[in-house]
């Protein structure tokens, strides 16, 4: 009979039983390397467990790259340096690294939306930097773009990609093939961009809470 391991890849995991009416198992994993599962009551030890194993190549997985992330971000905390456009930059000091980024990023993604618009047949649509941490991009149904000032982070084939991403659904609000083929009139290669991102992104998640 399955049992539920107390750790996996050298990351200890917690189990939560719930009197709530929660119905189902879920796992999730917490810096730095934590494994959470939370399960009902009602559900035996053994499900639990081959719940757990069912998903180990997903919680390894996770594990990589929370540490990956971890690594990153020690790396740069070190070198006492930051990534802008994909490059290591000085740490930005005056008024405040973010402030800084913001002022970057209201500049570059308007020229970068601008010349973006005029490839794809578009007039400018205006433009947002906000906060976001759990995404790179949004339209709006007013057909504003918003970006993240962490968008500036990364380089610049894979803003220009995002860029376009986000001034195709102006035309085609899902990720159809249409969407898809309209997106590609701005950037050359869409897939190298996608994949990028799946690979990267969880470096950057997580920087600079402040
Ligand atoms: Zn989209």
């Amino acid at each position: 009979m399955a049992k539920i391991p107390l750790v996996i890849n050298g990351a200890p995991l917690t189990l939560i039983r719930s009197r709530r009416r929660r119905r189902t198992v879920s796992i999730s994993i917490k810096h730095p390397g934590q494994i959470l599962v939370r399960a009902p009551h009602r559900v035996p030890e053994h499900d639990v467990a081959s719940f757990i194993q069912k998903r180990e190549v997903w919680i390894q997985n996770r594990l990589r790259r929370c540490q990956e992330a971890l690594d990153f971000q020690s790396k740069l905390r070190q070198e006492e340096t930051w990534p802008f456009l994909g490059q290591a930059t000085a740490r930005p000091t005056a008024p405040n690294a973010k402030k800084w980024y913001r002022r970057q990023a209201a500049a570059y993604l308007k020229q970068r939306t601008e010349i973006l618009a005029t490839k794809m047949g578009l007039d400018a649509p205006p433009i947002k930097i906000d906060s976001a941490k759990r995404r790179w991009g949004a339209c709006n149904a007013k057909n504003i773009l918003c970006f993240p000032w962490r968008l500036m982070m990364l380089p610049p084939e894979i803003i220009d990609y995002i860029v376009a991403h986000e001034l195709a659904h102006i035309k085609e609000k899902h990720h159809g093939p249409g969407f898809w083929r309209f997106a590609l009139t701005a950037v050359p290669s869409l897939a190298s961009g996608r994949r990028w991102l799946r690979d990267h992104q969880h470096l950057y998640a997580d920087l600079f809470h402040e």
